[in-house]
């Protein structure tokens, strides 16, 4: 079953229910969205609310109880496990409240990485690697580690690492959740010129409301229910 080209990413019916005994959990309760191509989304909601386990059900990392995912046009319904991590990787990056960067590499390897990981070839994948850092303002850090960079420049190393694949959406969780009040708001500038810039399409997850509205529209989580305001 194919969703119209005009999303990278669709949600039908989510639900996602975690069964404790007596006791279901309702997390997720019937959740739709789309995300346009090149679009910018926000997601804004209480912690509690269910928004990361809505982006790993868009991220193909959960499965929900019920409803469909679609990538990109594909549903993810039904698929192996490898056959969803190749719809992940060819069409989604990822990044994180916490940079999740190894600590033993450099900046440049780092990015480098799901290229490597792919199995191209290496200097290729630096070649590439190195014009992303540049593009998130990095070229001058590329040999310094996780370990010697600040917070911020991790973040956008951990952003770098995310677009080197050229995906179609990115899906960010927190990006700017451990960064202060000023390196948040720059890093948030840089999602949004890089979206305009590639046409990269977002979903982020923030609890900033004022950084959500820089983003092409806001969508909140409540209790496990989305609500758009435009709608
Ligand atoms: P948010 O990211 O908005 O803070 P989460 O998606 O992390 O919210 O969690 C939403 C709700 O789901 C929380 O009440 C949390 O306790 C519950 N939850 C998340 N994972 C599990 C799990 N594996 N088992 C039971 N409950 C869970
Ligand atoms: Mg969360």
């Amino acid at each position: 079953m194919t969703e119209t080209a005009a999303h990278v990413l669709s949600a039908k019916n989510l639900v996602k229910t975690y069964d404790e005994g007596a006791q279901a959990i309702h997390v997720l309760r019937d959740v739709s969205l789309h995300v346009e191509r090149g679009e910018m989304v926000a997601i804004v909601g209480a912690s509690g609310s269910g928004k990361s386990t809505l982006l790993h059900s868009l991220g193909l990392l959960d499965e929900p109880t019920s409803g469909e995912v679609f990538v990109d046009g594909a549903s993810a319904k039904g698929l192996s496990e490898t056959q969803r991590s190749r719809l992940r990787n060819r069409s989604l990056g990822f990044v994180y409240q916490f940079h999740h960067l190894l600590p033993e590499f450099s900046a440049l390897d780092n990015v480098a990485m799901p290229l490597i990981v792919r199995r191209e070839n290496r200097n290729k994948a630096r070649e590439a690697a190195r014009a992303v850092l540049d593009q998130v303002g990095l070229s001058a850090r590329e040999h310094h580690f996780p370990g010697q960079l600040s917070g911020g420049e991790r973040q956008r190393v951990a952003l770098a690492r995310a677009l080197v694949t050229h995906p179609a959406c990115v899906l960010a969780d927190e990006p700017t959740g451990n960064l202060d009040r000023y390196t948040a708001e720059s890093m948030f500038e840089l999602l949004v010129r890089v979206n305009k810039e590639f046409g990269t399409a977002f979903a982020i997850v923030t609890h900033d409301p004022a950084l959500a509205l820089l983003a092409h529209r806001q969508l909140y989580m409540d209790k496990g229910c989305l609500v758009d305001t435009e709608a």
